[in-house]
């Protein structure tokens, strides 16, 4: 037995580990509920958890579709309740109703000590690059990832805690007070939540959309909005953020921003031959504009953005699944104009 007491984990863990479990996979080319699949590993310092609801985005679709060239387990927006810490529980995690930071870090290269760790040289990332995702019966986090949820926020709130921090991060990347012309372009769940936050600093801040069922959440938020088809490329905005989640979106972007301008980059996809537009990249230099690129951001600030109640986000929720569901989760959440898909593991 090669079992050091220090790095015991709870009696619970030695329990279920290696038990099988289902898990909602990605091998390259097809997409299983594998019902057979080992229970992960905790190594010292990391959190077992039992998700109780994830969340699907457009990320999740795209790395079907061969984004980062993804095998493994899909899923990285979750709440769920931690299980069993590897090593000393020192923070009282055990049982406790969580959401995490989707990026497990070394703490020792030279982006991680510069302060940057979000780009770690050696780091994974939930359900996106190299860590098994969320879309099980289990995950394994660090520990140092993990918020607990205050009573007050439920399951359904709790659960886009990702997208909040997502927002937030964008919204931090440059000063937007003040600047007079700021548009949020594309009404999928990210583009909704980045502008109200967006408004929340900026009044001016305006959604461009496509369905009117969005469009309209906007108006019953008092939040400034056009259909793309209306609007005019003039040119003339300060600061354009393409959550479009399409090839398509960085073209309008470049159309609607100043010379000088800076585009937010929220959008990553897949490339496909039928499905990449070609982008003609002359409007970047002709108009020297700024292309910001913006990945996820901070949890303990969104988790509280929500808790205050300042941002609607169940207005979002455009269906109800089980990780049962299998595939069809996928499919469901990848059909056009379609709001966020919960499941319940
Ligand atoms: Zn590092």
């Amino acid at each position: 037995m090669k079992q050091a007491a220090e790095t015991t984990p709870t009696n619970r863990d030695q329990t279920t580990a290696g038990m099988p479990m289902r898990a909602l996979r990605f091998d390259g080319t097809a997409l299983q509920l594998v019902t057979g699949h080992p229970r992960p590993q905790t190594q010292r310092g990391e959190a077992l958890i039992r998700p109780r609801r994830a969340a699907v985005s457009g990320i999740d679709v795209e790395l079907c579709r061969g984004l980062l060239g993804f095998h493994g387990t899909l899923g990285h927006e979750f709440v769920g309740v931690v299980e069993a810490v590897d090593g000393d529980d020192r923070t009282g995690l055990v049982g406790k109703r969580v959401v995490g930071s989707v990026a497990a870090v070394c703490g020792r290269c030279d982006m991680c000590l510069a302060g940057l760790s979000n780009h770690c040289r050696h780091g994974t990332v939930l359900g996106i690059q190299g860590r098994d995702g969320c879309l099980a019966d289990w995950l394994v986090l660090p520990a140092g990832n993990l918020e607990v949820v205050p009573d007050t926020v439920d399951d359904d709130h709790a659960v886009f805690v990702q997208m909040v921090a997502s927002a937030i991060q964008a919204a931090r990347q440059l000063a937007i007070e003040g600047k007079p012309y700021i548009t949020v372009l594309g009404d999928g769940p990210l583009g909704l939540v980045m502008v109200q936050v967006m408004a929340r600093l900026n009044a001016s801040v305006r959604l461009i959309g496509r369905y009117s069922e969005k469009l309209g959440m906007c108006e019953k938020w008092g939040i400034k909005h056009r259909h793309v088809d209306d609007v005019g490329r003039r040119a003339d905005q300060d600061i354009v953020v393409d959550c479009t989640g399409s090839g398509t979106g960085l073209e309008i972007a470049m159309q609607l921003v100043r010379p000088r301008g800076t585009i937010i980059v929220k959008t990553m996809y897949a490339r496909h031959p039928e499905r990449s537009a070609h982008v003609d990249y002359c409007p970047i230099v002709m108009k020297e504009i700024t292309l910001l690129g913006s990945r996820s951001g901070p949890i303990r600030e969104a988790l509280s953005t929500i808790a205050d109640g300042s941002i609607d986000v169940v207005s979002l929720i455009g269906k109800r699944m089980t990780l049962n569901d299998g595939p069809a989760i996928l499919q469901t959440a990848a059909r056009p104009g379609m709001l966020k898909v919960l499941v319940d593991i």
